[in-house]
């Protein structure tokens, strides 16, 4: 199925809360959930049916799936993998996806949403280890240093966006370096350090039927 392209913020009243996917806007009161918190569409302003427990999963894993922006055959192929290792699945899933390179780009404030941060990673401004990797869905591991090309730096975008990630906190699990526009991965993320607000067994629920 092929990536969603149409306007971001119905998927947030789709799915009746923030999943904070434009940036900045996000944060204010042009936030189009602040404005019409009901769903899109026609019917939209009806009262929300109450969901059965296969509803409930299924707006779950909707949830997560919107938030890291990934189709349903991407989606599917980290739970695989994650069900596949050590451990409880909904974290390993939550790990994998909290890896991929264009959510470090986002967790380290050097862009401002996810979809802003895999432009950066597609258009080759990220470099790991010193090497320039232009595939979003790159897993990092402990010890790597992610960064952006010199030639990158010096781009006015790049200039504002590391000032502007001098005031976020970047998660534990990465050691951010803002002096070189880039961080270090220090450790995987534990679940307490990925504020991604679902509930991962839900997710798990869905697909284990
Ligand atoms: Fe969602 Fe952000 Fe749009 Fe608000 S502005 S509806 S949080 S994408």
């Amino acid at each position: 199925m092929a990536r969603y392209i149409g306007p971001v913020c119905r998927l947030c009243r789709r799915e009746g809360v923030k999943l904070f996917l434009k940036g900045e806007r996000c944060y204010t009161p042009k936030c189009a959930l602040e404005k019409k918190n009901y769903a899109p569409g026609q019917h939209g302003q009806q009262q929300r049916r109450k969901l059965s427990n296969y509803g409930v999963q299924l707006r779950e894993k909707q949830k997560l799936r919107r938030i890291y922006g990934l189709n349903e055959q991407q989606f599917l192929n980290y739970f695989t993998k994650a069900a596949s290792q050590k451990g409880a699945t909904g974290e390993n899933f939550l790990v994998l996806l909290e890896r991929r390179l264009d959510n470090v780009i986002f967790r380290l404030g050097l862009a401002s949403s996810r979809s802003t941060a895999r432009q950066i990673v597609r258009h080759g401004h990220v470099t790991v280890d010193g090497q320039k990797v232009n595939i979003p869905s790159y897993q990092v591991r402990v010890g790597q240093v992610v960064s952006l090309k010199e030639k990158s730096k010096a781009k006015q975008y790049f200039v504002d966006m590391a000032e502007n990630a001098k005031n976020k906190t970047a998660p534990k699990w990465l050691e951010a370096d803002y002096e070189k526009v880039g961080g270090k991965v220090v450790s995987l993320p534990a679940r307490e350090d990925i504020d991604t607000q679902v509930d991962e067994l839900l997710v798990v629920e869905f697909y284990s039927k």
